[in-house]
């Protein structure tokens, strides 16, 4: 089950990115009882994933398989685990920063418009590092990449575009 990928980040497991809470086997029914906590809400991703499970132990043997969803405690980012972010970053994807590095991107919307615009770009210089080069020296192009759940991303060292798995 733990090699069930992410639908929308096919290199990264579902036990990498810390969604994998729990795999229970009760041995008098035989059912299997799969725990997941979803990531983004209204990500469609989680359908996928609870379908992929179920398709994944059923080809293994497994009939009865039910897939229970605990939003507590609640996913974040941080759950994501080395080996996950090392492979998102192989991927081309920039991984989120661990959430004690981006408290500037979460300026208080009540300032001003020039300073919250201004406090958002330190945040973002800070935390957001090209996955290709390494340069910190990025700008995000679009709050919606490839999917809702990743924004898009340009490196002004290397030009490239990449992917960024938002932080939450
Ligand atoms: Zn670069």
């Amino acid at each position: 089950v733990s090699a069930v990928v992410d639908p929308e980040i096919r290199v990264v497991t579902i036990e990498e990115l810390g969604i994998l809470r729990d795999v229970r086997r009760d041995d008098a029914t035989g059912r299997v009882t799969v725990t997941i906590t979803p990531t983004y809400s209204g990500c469609p991703a989680m359908d996928v994933i609870r379908a992929d499970i179920r398709r994944a132990l059923h080809t293994a043997g497994y009939d009865d398989v039910a897939v229970e969803t605990v939003l507590r405690p609640a996913w974040s980012t941080d759950m994501i685990s080395d080996a996950g972010r090392d492979k998102l970053a192989a991927a081309g994807i920039a991984p989120p920063s661990p959430v004690s590095a981006r408290s500037e991107e979460r300026a208080p919307q009540s300032r001003t418009n020039a300073t919250s615009a201004g406090s958002r770009v330190v945040g973002v210089r800070l935390s957001v590092r090209c996955p290709r080069c390494g340069s910190p020296d990025t700008q995000e192009l679009s709050r919606f990449g490839a999917t809702a759940c990743k924004s898009l991303w340009r490196c002004r060292e290397c030009r490239e575009p990449f992917d960024r798995v938002k932080p939450l």
